[in-house]
């Protein structure tokens, strides 16, 4: 099973190997760890060398970290993404719910990563929350896209404008939270070749561990809610879910 989006460097330095070994032991084989800004973008880059096999990083700025993507930053990045095990740009998008970086300094960021990724022929992770409009813009202009709209909330009309982009749809653990119809309908939406599971942990724990420290191991959680809406048994899920993932991030990329 694949964990498409966790973040395993926000757990405790000493306690990642322990994190990954349990999710290892509940069937978890790849993992998919993206970085979100200057605090962490080297941390995670390093993080296939420490962890081993089955550990593929994303490295980019979040919407909340926008700001802080100066000319110092771009060269870093850039320089990077030749680095072993680095198969996406992300988490990148828009985030004008926290707002945490000023609007126009987000879609500066996103779209400079965004041509960056495209230079780069690597797929992009991509975050979005109240920003429906403007993120839908931003990609349409740069048509055709590959990558992932993460822990994904915007329903049936949402994941048809997003797939037609090229998008995947990746469900999180909110498809398990009682009001989360919107996320339930994405997930039976979905196209099953363009479908991924993630955690987004530590955020996001599933029900019945809602409000704790989510794990990557409960990834298998997500995927039986995903299975249930779909009316597939899990282990179709699975297999599916896997090779979306092999097809969308492990082929191997050209370069600038
Ligand atoms: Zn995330």
């Amino acid at each position: 099973m694949t964990d498409s989006h966790v973040h395993l460097t926000m757990f405790d330095a000493k306690e990642r190997k322990a994190v990954l070994r349990q999710a290892q032991e509940a069937g978890v084989t790849r993992l998919l760890v993206p970085a979100t800004g200057a605090e962490d973008l080297e941390e995670v880059a390093h993080l296939p060398q420490e962890l081993g096999e089955g550990v593929f990083v994303a490295l980019g700025f979040h919407p909340h970290q926008a700001s802080q993507l100066d000319s110092g930053w771009k060269k870093r990045l850039e320089r990077l993404l030749s680095w072993p095990q680095v198969v996406a740009v992300g988490e990148i998008g828009l985030d004008f719910f926290y707002c945490h970086s000023p609007k126009e300094d987000q879609l500066k960021a996103f779209s400079w990563q965004l041509d960056l990724a495209q230079a780069w022929g690597l797929p992009v992770v991509l975050h979005q929350r109240q920003a429906w409009p403007d993120f839908l813009a931003t990609l349409g202009s740069r048509q055709p896209l590959r990558g992932v709209a993460h822990s994904f909330t915007e329903g049936t009309a949402g994941v048809r404008a997003v797939q037609q982009f090229g998008l995947f749809v990746g469900i999180s653990g909110m498809i398990t939270f009682p009001k989360a119809n919107n996320v339930r309908e994405a997930a039976r939406e979905a196209e099953a070749t363009m479908l991924l599971v993630e955690t987004d942990a530590p955020y996001l724990a599933p029900v019945p561990h809602r409000g704790k420290t989510n794990h990557p191991a409960w990834v298998r959680l997500v995927a039986e809610a995903v299975a249930r809406e779909r009316q597939m048994t899990l282990e179709e899920l699975e297999a599916q879910t896997d090779e979306n993932f092999a097809q969308l991030f492990l082929h191997p990329t050209p370069g600038p």
